[in-house]
């Protein structure tokens, strides 16, 4: 048995149901991320398993205990939300310090852990701070800090660098990640962001709409994804029907709904690619362009239909608009979505 297993969950709010049958098993000592829209469900389905929330039907297990209607303070989980909600008149020492004096534990006890704690999460030198002198990342800190000084058996972060300007946030992602290694300490981590996903996780869950719509390595789903819905929000791939690839590529064989190929799967040139076994090639149209940092993604027409294809920005030379292009594909980075 997993070490924790969400076994037929549904919630419902009132009439609104906000998670559809949910199984989903997470191994002791990774880091899973929870991705999806805003809405899917996500955070609820955290809430379940802190026992902030209960839930519908379904059976919840916890290191092979049924928890389902646990009370939330025999659960031993620790948690760090978007908002820093640490105690303003704490200083950081205090803050970090409270769950530890909940507990009666010793004074020397509770500093040499607080201390290691604020080791941790590099916030030596801040200790008599309060939150209101920190800045979001730095509260970010104490409440992991906060969240870890206990040793929890399982820790959930629920959008916990979404509030936090980009470049910091990076940095943040590499703390959380080496600390959870650190400590082996078990972890669901809810974002909206797939980048952020793919950087964090050892698995990725992607949710729709209230349902698990697939789960695998970051990797694996980004090549992989099974459906429109997971290409389109894991990996920008074009999503085309059937009948638009045939149009594009005539004869090619395929037996599903869909195709995503990924824009970064595609090669330009203004001269003819060599004929290569499993790679198609046809031509198209530059219509726009558009820069997003070291990459440029192009649209281009093939045949009325509009696809994106990436080009990294090694040199000052662009494409025109108008200007024809030749485009090749490996045949497997066609893939077949539902
Ligand atoms: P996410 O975290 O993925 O953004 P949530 O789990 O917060 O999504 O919400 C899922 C759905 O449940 C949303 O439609 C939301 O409006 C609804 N919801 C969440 N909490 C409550 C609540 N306490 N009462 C009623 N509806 C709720
Ligand atoms: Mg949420």
């Amino acid at each position: 048995m997993a070490y924790i297993n969400f076994i037929n969950i549904n919630k419902y709010f009132g009439e609104n149901q906000v998670l559809n049958n949910i199984n989903l098993e997470i191994e002791q000592g990774q880091l899973v991320t929870l991705l999806g829209p805003s809405g899917c469900g996500k955070s609820t389905l955290l809430r379940c398993l802190a026992g902030l929330e209960s839930i519908t039907d379904g059976k919840i297990f916890m290191d092979g205990v049924d928890i389902t209607t646990a009370d939330p303070k025999e659960r031993n989980i620790g948690m760090v939300f978007q908002q820093y909600s640490l105690f303003p008149n704490m200083n950081v020492t205090e803050n970090i310090a409270f769950g530890l004096k909940m507990k009666h534990m010793s004074k020397t006890e509770i500093a040499k852990k607080v201390a290691e704690a604020i080791e941790m999460v590099d916030l030596t030198g801040k200790e008599k701070a309060y939150p209101s002198k920190l800045s979001g990342g730095q509260q970010q800190r104490v409440a992991l800090a906060r969240a870890i000084v206990t040793k929890p058996k399982v820790l959930l972060l629920d959008e916990p660098l979404s509030a936090i300007d980009a470049k910091l946030r990076k940095s943040l992602q590499t703390s959380i990640r080496k600390i959870q290694k650190e400590l082996g300490i078990t972890s669901i981590f809810v974002t909206h962001d797939q980048d952020e996903a793919m950087v964090m996780s050892d698995v990725i869950h992607l949710f729709h709409d209230g349902r698990l719509e697939q789960s695998d390595t970051p990797i694996n789903i980004y090549t992989n994804p099974r459906t429109k819905f997971a290409a389109e929000f894991i990996g920008h791939y074009n999503v085309i029907t059937a009948e638009q690839f045939q149009k594009i590529i005539p004869g090619a064989q395929n037996t599903s709904e869909n195709i995503a190929i990924r824009p970064e799967a595609m090669e330009m040139s203004l001269i003819p690619f060599r004929e290569r076994d499993n790679f198609h090639q046809f031509e198209g149209k530059i219509v726009s362009h558009l820069s997003h940092g070291n990459v440029l993604r192009y649209h281009v027409e093939v045949n009325g239909i509009i696809l994106e294809a990436d080009v990294l920005f090694r040199s000052y030379y662009l494409y025109d608009n108008g200007q024809k292009v030749y485009i090749t594909v490996e045949n497997r980075n066609c893939l077949m979505v539902s």
